[in-house]
């Protein structure tokens, strides 16, 4: 029997009076629960609630690998920081889930694909959940990684249903579990192949529902289903010495990992911890009162931001036209096996993509094979990222030579030899006497120009830069860099392969230090400057972590390596050389053999482990180069480090380097880990208002052209307006 159901829901009475919805939303791929998918359910579950004639209620996702992705982002992103509007949209869900948790028969939430966020939710006000095997099945609630906390219950049924550790984990970590998992920490009854999935649930309900009692009858359920209920309800009893001892940890793993500047996660552990011990209602409270706090809040609109952006690219073809087709890529091709090119391989052979790696030193050779190619895979067995088969299969995928005759069959070649234009150069005048025509060629350089090097290649418009970050395997941002000539066909299909192996492509036009080492680079520069001027190494890198850097410039350095650093700094400040400030320091060091955490020493010595100690040497090279001796404070060594940055960020924006403000903020954001948070260089500059920036740069506009603003930001300024149309 059908019903007329809204467009987005389906209902069927199946068999032995079993309900089954199904949730589909017309014209998308995914099932959101926007305000309008909210009000089909209230309907849907009002009608469920008036039926005493079913005998129990399946609820399902018509689409395939999909259950329900969650609230609608675009409308939280949006949302203004309104306590009042935050808690009646947050009364809307909390309502519909608990009319689903008493509805008068047993209810099972058949899942497949993802269930995240709200979707997870709202399973849990359902008495089970039954999952399937399929890949793409995994529960989660990511709220947290847009500066969230779950809204409609999650903090408090999840607490209840798998113990306040585990949900305090996943809640915290935003990170989702795929079936396997979920059964064993209790999240789902049951996790069975897709094709079994709704027998399952009819199992289910016939277990709990015996058919052969009467409708009606008060012994009509099961004990264990009374059970289910009941204890959802009810507070979980932690004695205070265990509720202590699990939030105590819970809060220093998270403020190891954030620092405090994510208050996503301390507001989860609060409501968790304060209403975990309280029957249900009174916790999904202190909930909604965490909850409210962040929707809305700077920081979670930077993350939801964020996330879009992310999706924008991953979605991003490279170019504007949609007519232009990648070419097929079946096998690839690297030249040079050190870090980064045994890195890139290791990239390509885990997702499946036969590689032949090459390099002219045998040594070097066998030493990116062992040393990065096959302890990247042990490391990933070890971490149980891959199996050990897995593993195996990827590893017959390599093949190595040291020849480039070997290259003949490639569809693409990434050249990452030694940084040396003339090397370069000379390797993609020998390789294009062997490639196939069709073949692409593409440059792993740090800073030199592709479309000088592309005039070396008899077919420009197949070379471009893939520029990818160290270290490789956990750096998702890879730059492809357009010369002059580069082709659409050549821009489309290296954009494919970058996502093809995992990574987050950014398309950037030819300049020096492309889009993120250009950024970069007047941020370390001016590290120098301030060390010179008397700022302790130490109080600069703790300027740049308060900000929320994953490490301050001066470590940063000492872990790029600093010959390789004054090398690229050379090429970048010459380029630039009316607002580069010169140095002296990083010479002076590495004329002294100081080259780096990986040398023992640079600017910090490192000879008795992996973390930098002060040293006194550095302190005797560091009083020659020093200009001064002043005191100077966190606030002038915070603008004096981002300024700079944010003004050439401004230049790559106007110069059309990339298309916009947000893939700025993205390279700097995958490439650099600039605080996400903050929304990248050019939202941060946004928060500020450009007015108030230009008021920042007054007090340093005397150190040099480094600090005058860009005819851009005078005329935003002037304007009212900021980077983002928003
Ligand atoms: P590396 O010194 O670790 O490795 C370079 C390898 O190339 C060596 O094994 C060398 O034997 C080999 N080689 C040199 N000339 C060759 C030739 N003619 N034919 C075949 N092999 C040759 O260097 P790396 O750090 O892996 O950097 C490689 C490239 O990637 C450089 O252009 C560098 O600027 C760029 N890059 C480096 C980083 C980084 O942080 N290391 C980051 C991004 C880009």
């Amino acid at each position: 029997m059908n019903q007329t159901m809204p467009t987005a829901l389906q209902l069927e009475i199946l068999d032995g009076n079993i309900a089954l919805v199904t949730l589909d939303q017309p014209g998308s791929r995914a099932n959101t629960l926007s305000l309008a998918m909210l009000g089909e359910l209230e309907t849907l579950v009002g009608q469920l609630q008036a039926r005493n004639d079913l005998r129990g209620l399946i609820f399902r996702s018509g689409k395939p690998g999909m259950f329900i992705a969650g609230a609608d982002l675009r409308e939280l992103g949006k949302a203004p920081q309104d306590p009042e509007a935050a808690r009646k949209l947050v009364k809307r869900g909390l309502d519909l889930i608990a009319a689903i948790e008493t509805l008068p028969y047993p209810t099972v939430a058949a899942i497949e694909g993802a269930c995240m966020g709200g979707g997870l939710e709202l399973a849990l006000g359902f008495d089970y959940r039954v999952a399937s095997t399929h890949p793409k099945t995994e529960l989660g609630l990511p709220e947290t990684k847009v500066g969230l906390i779950p809204g409609w219950g999650g903090t408090q049924r999840l607490t209840r249903l798998i113990g306040p550790s585990l949900a305090a984990e996943m809640i915290c970590t935003g990170e989702a579990v795929k079936p396997e998992r979920a059964r064993q920490i209790g999240l789902v009854f049951d996790a069975v192949p897709s094709e079994r999935l709704l027998e399952e649930a009819m199992r289910l309900l016939r277990e709990v529902a015996p058919a052969q009692q009467a409708v009606g009858s008060a012994s009509r359920w099961s004990d264990e289903w009374k059970a289910i209920r009941k204890r959802k309800q009810q507070p979980v009893g932690l004695s205070e010495e265990q509720l202590s001892f699990t939030f105590a940890v819970a809060r220093a793993q998270v403020m190891a990992k954030t620092r405090g500047h994510y208050p996503a996660p301390l507001a989860a552990l609060e409501a968790i911890a304060k209403g975990c011990n309280l029957p249900l209602q009174e916790g999904l409270q202190v909930e909604t009162e965490q909850f409210v706090k962040l929707v809305g809040s700077p920081i979670s609109r930077n993350l939801i931001a964020v996330f879009f952006l992310t999706q924008r690219l991953q979605k991003d073809p490279g170019v504007s036209s949609a007519n232009v087709q990648p070419k097929t890529v079946q096998q690839v091709g690297i030249i040079g096996a050190g870090t980064m090119g045994s890195g890139i391989a290791l990239a390509h052979i885990r997702r499946g993509i036969p590689t032949l790696i090459l390099d002219k030193v045998p040594a070097a050779l066998e030493k990116g094979v062992h040393n990065i190619i096959t302890k990247g895979l042990q490391s990933r067995v070890t971490r149980g990222r891959m199996s050990p088969d897995e593993a195996a299969v990827a590893l017959t995928r390599l093949s190595t030579s040291m020849t480039l005759n070997a290259l003949a069959d490639r569809d693409v070649v990434i050249e990452a030899i030694t940084e040396n234009e003339e090397a370069k150069v000379g390797v993609y005048r020998q390789l294009q006497k062997v490639l196939q025509p069709n073949a692409l060629l593409a440059s792993n350089t740090s800073a030199i120009s592709i479309t000088r090097m592309a005039q070396a290649v008899e077919r420009p418009e197949n070379f471009a830069g893939m520029h990818f970050f160290n270290p490789v395997d956990r750096m998702q941002l890879v730059e492809v860099i357009r010369g002059d000539k580069t082709s659409d066909e050549t821009v489309v299909t290296l954009v494919a392969l970058a996502k093809r192996i995992g990574k987050t492509p950014i398309v950037v036009r030819d300049c020096p230090g492309f889009l993120v080492n250009r950024i970069l680079f007047p941020y370390l520069n001016e590290s120098l400057v301030l060390l010179q001027e008397g700022a302790n190494p130490r109080a600069i890198d703790k300027a740049a972590t308060d900000f929320g850097m994953p490490m301050g410039p001066i470590t940063l350095y000492d872990l790029v390596g600093l010959d390789t650093s004054l090398h690229a700094g050379n090429v970048i400040n010459s380029a630039f050389a009316d607002r580069a400030a010169p140095t002296r320091i990083l010479a002076e060091l590495v004329a002294a053999g100081r080259l780096g955490q990986e040398y023992g020493a640079g600017f910090y010595s490192y000879a008795k482990g992996s973390r930098g100690v002060d040293d006194p040497a550095f302190e005797a090279i560091l009083a020659k180069c020093r200009t001064g001796q002043r005191q100077i404070s966190p606030e002038e060594i915070t603008d004096r480090l981002f300024l700079p940055m944010l003004i050439e960020a401004s230049r790559v924006l106007s110069e059309g380097i990339v298309r916009d403000p947000g893939d700025v903020d993205m390279g700097l954001i995958l490439g650099i880990g600039f605080p996400a948070f903050r929304g990248g260089i050019l939202r941060w500059a946004d928060s500020l208002g450009l007015a108030k920036v230009l008021e920042k740069l007054k007090p340093y506009e005397h150190l040099g052209p480094r600090f005058h603003p860009t005819e851009q930001m005078r005329q935003l300024a002037a304007e009212g307006k900021g980077f983002y149309p928003d």
